[in-house]
């Protein structure tokens, strides 16, 4: 694996190589959820192009930035050891941002909702740090966990609205053994706290089994009484899949998704799971 701490540097070997790429961003403190992707980006692509980048124009609040888990030695093996070809691993947040750029693309009410209402600038700053490392990289395919669901939809949009050559490819969810989904902010949950987040999946597969077509109103409000008992609960949302609309009412036959944002002590964990009235 060839580690570029530079864009330039990066840039001109890519250029230089004329293989299809397939490309995974993350902002690194990997696990299996994050290896999941760079294997089947390793199916898809000749050549794996991973970054890893805590990039500061996503988060919202300070202390969720100053917190995010660094473990750069770590991540570098484990990269190695699945075959990733090139880790963009950048040695400043300049060498991202080398020029000024605004994206000017209309998101749509996608991004007005679950994570663009409760985070404000949060998918700013994603489609900022996204067009920026296609343009670095220039993918053939792009390759998104759908544990953030919303944020591949967003992805995909401006994929959409830039005219970009690229694929973006959502990859299922990697659980641990318990059910609790893989992410990098586990590793700042106490024992106690991990085993409270498992409110979060029994929750999900809950609606899973009982959402309704019809009113699913009472459903909810127990769900969301259920998760306020272990932890402090952002949002539960049942939403259309494709418009990401909140709905409450749900139409035999068709296909839906539950999220939930939940915080144990200091830690915001996002899930979601698919739901079929
Ligand atoms: P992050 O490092 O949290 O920005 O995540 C980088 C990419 O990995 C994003 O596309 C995430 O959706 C994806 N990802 C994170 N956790 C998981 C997981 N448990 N399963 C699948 N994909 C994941």
């Amino acid at each position: 694996m060839i580690i570029f701490k530079t864009q330039k540097e990066l840039k001109t070997h890519l250029e230089a190589l004329n293989k299809t790429i397939g490309f995974v961003p993350t902002m690194g403190a990997l696990h299996l959820g994050h290896i999941s992707l760079v294997q089947q980006a390793k199916k898809e692509s000749e050549i794996v192009v991973c970054s890893i980048f805590v990039n500061p124009t996503q988060f919202n609040e300070i202390n969720d930035f100053e917190n995010y888990p660094v473990t750069h030695k770590q991540d570098i093996e484990l990269l190695k050891n699945n075959a990733c070809d090139i880790l963009y691993l950048p040695e400043s947040v300049k060498d991202v941002y080398l020029y000024e750029k605004k994206i000017n693309i209309d998101l749509g009410t996608i991004a007005t909702v679950m994570e663009g209402a409760n985070r404000p600038g949060h998918f700013d700053g994603v489609v900022q740090v996204v067009s920026v490392l296609f343009e670095i990289v220039n993918p053939h395919k792009a390759f998104f966990g759908l544990k953030d669901f919303q944020q591949y939809c967003i992805i995909k949009k401006m994929v959409q609205e830039l005219e970009l050559n690229i694929e973006v490819i959502g990859c299922p969810i990697v659980r641990e053994e318990t059910g609790l989904a893989m992410s990098s902010r586990n590793a700042l949950l106490s024992e106690a706290e991990r085993k409270r987040a498992l409110v979060i999946i029994e929750t999900l597969q809950f609606l899973q089994k009982n959402t309704k077509p019809g009113n699913n109103s009472k459903l909810i409000d127990n769900c969301c009484l259920k998760l306020n008992k272990s932890s402090r609960l952002e949002y539960l949302t049942i939403a259309d899949l494709e418009t990401l609309q909140p709905t409450i009412f749900l139409e035999k036959n068709k296909e839906y998704r539950a999220f939930i944002v939940t915080r144990l002590g200091n830690v915001r964990l996002i899930d979601n799971i698919e739901i079929f009235a």
